[in-house]
């Protein structure tokens, strides 16, 4: 028995709990003299809020009382923004928070005392081992192609009579490359109309293929599939905490029972309503990040390294086993990215020094990562 048990009468959580592999927060950089330090290992935006956020924020007072659990003015912009009805809309505490709903929802354990699938393209967002081994389903892990795309016919292949949940990841976190249109169509085909699809759009508005799948125009065509999308990312609202999911009716008379009453807090609401009205400013942000990813994928590439599509803000660098070591040179150079194993680094797009710093970090290392 460890200190901590007796510490806690012997009280054992779930045996899952155990179980679940830790999420990784990405690390803040350690300073480094005479260098400014720069975060790139958590696919945050670098640029603050648009002004109009940040007198929303600025504006409100009455934390006293709790916020709209319905997030009703929210859903009424997002309805405008999106042409959907706000009823298909589910707010949440970010996607996460949204998809840990839909877990909650749709997948966990069946009446027989097994558990259900959950199928999803591996690597991909590691909060998703996390959140489906807590839901009290199982996760089946489909291996991504060599050049970091979901393999859906592998993935539509593994569907059992148990599989309740796909999760889908376009642009894939960490590597980057999108779903067409054409693809998740046929793949959506494919799979039985029982088994929710979950289509996850946390970096949408970065996305500049032109065969991108559209998450909004699936949910319109298939009644199993839900998207999730996100202000943490393009909105640069991530300490907020403001995601939503969109589904038909068929799945949201479901969701609207397990919601976490209050998930959104009003200024996160407010936030993310103001964010919306002046979307084009956030339309500048994001171009000029897409702007700078582009130019860090040119960059890698003229270098002679392999790069999979980088549709995110982020670029994937297939280091293998030198990945720790990468990360560790990045660390000298006061840049803090994102070593996954001995699989590969993420490197988030920054302020424009730092990608500056980053491709020349690249140029003087040696082991260019090569497709595998
Ligand atoms: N989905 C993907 C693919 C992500 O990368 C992230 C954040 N890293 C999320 C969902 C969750 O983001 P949030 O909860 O901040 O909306």
């Amino acid at each position: 028995m460890t200190s901590s048990d007796s510490l806690a009468g012997g009280i054992r959580p779930r045996p899952v709990v155990d179980l679940l592999p830790r999420y990784a927060a990405g690390k803040p950089p350690a300073p480094v003299e005479g260098l400014v330090s720069y975060k790139l290992s958590s696919n945050e935006n670098p640029l603050p809020p648009i002004p109009a956020v940040q007198q929303a924020i600025a504006a409100r007072t009455d934390f006293n009382r709790y916020p709209d659990p319905l997030s009703s003015k929210l859903r009424a912009a997002l309805a405008d923004f999106l042409d959907v009805p706000a009823e298909d809309i589910v707010t949440g505490a970010g996607s996460l928070g949204a998809l840990n709903q839909l877990l909650a929802t749709f997948a966990g354990q069946n009446d027989d005392g097994k558990a259900d699938e959950v199928i999803y393209a591996w690597r991909s967002f590691e909060a998703y081992p996390i959140s489906v081994g807590l839901a009290g389903a199982e996760s089946v892990r489909i291996p991504l192609t060599a050049d970091g795309r979901h393999d859906l016919d592998a993935m539509a292949a593994a569907v059992t009579v148990r599989t309740k949940m796909i999760l889908l990841c376009t642009p894939n976190n960490p590597t980057g490359p999108i779903l067409t249109s054409e693809e998740t169509e046929r793949f959506l085909n494919a799979v039985p109309a029982d088994v929710v699809v979950v289509i996850d759009e946390a970096y949408q508005e970065f996305v500049r293929a032109e065969d991108a799948v559209d998450g909004i125009e699936m949910y319109r065509k298939f009644p199993n599939v839900v998207v999730l999308r996100t202000f943490s990312k393009a909105h640069g609202l991530a300490g907020l905490r403001v995601g939503y999911s969109v589904s038909q009716p068929g799945l949201t008379q479901h969701l609207r029972v397990t919601a976490t009453p209050f998930a959104v807090s009003q200024l996160g609401e407010d936030a993310a309503v103001a964010s919306l009205q002046y979307y084009d400013q956030v339309v500048e942000r994001v171009q000029s990040l897409v702007d700078e990813r582009d130019r860090v994928t040119a960059g890698l590439r003229d270098l002679g390294w392999f790069v999979p599509e980088a549709q995110g803000n982020f670029v994937w660098l297939n280091l293998g086993a030198n990945s720790g070591e990468f990360a560790a040179l990045a660390g000298e150079q006061a840049l803090s990215v994102r070593a996954f194993g001995d699989e590969g680094v993420r490197v988030s797009i920054g302020e424009t020094e730092a990608n500056t710093r980053f491709l020349e970090l690249c140029a003087n290392y040696t082991k260019a990562p090569q497709r595998s």
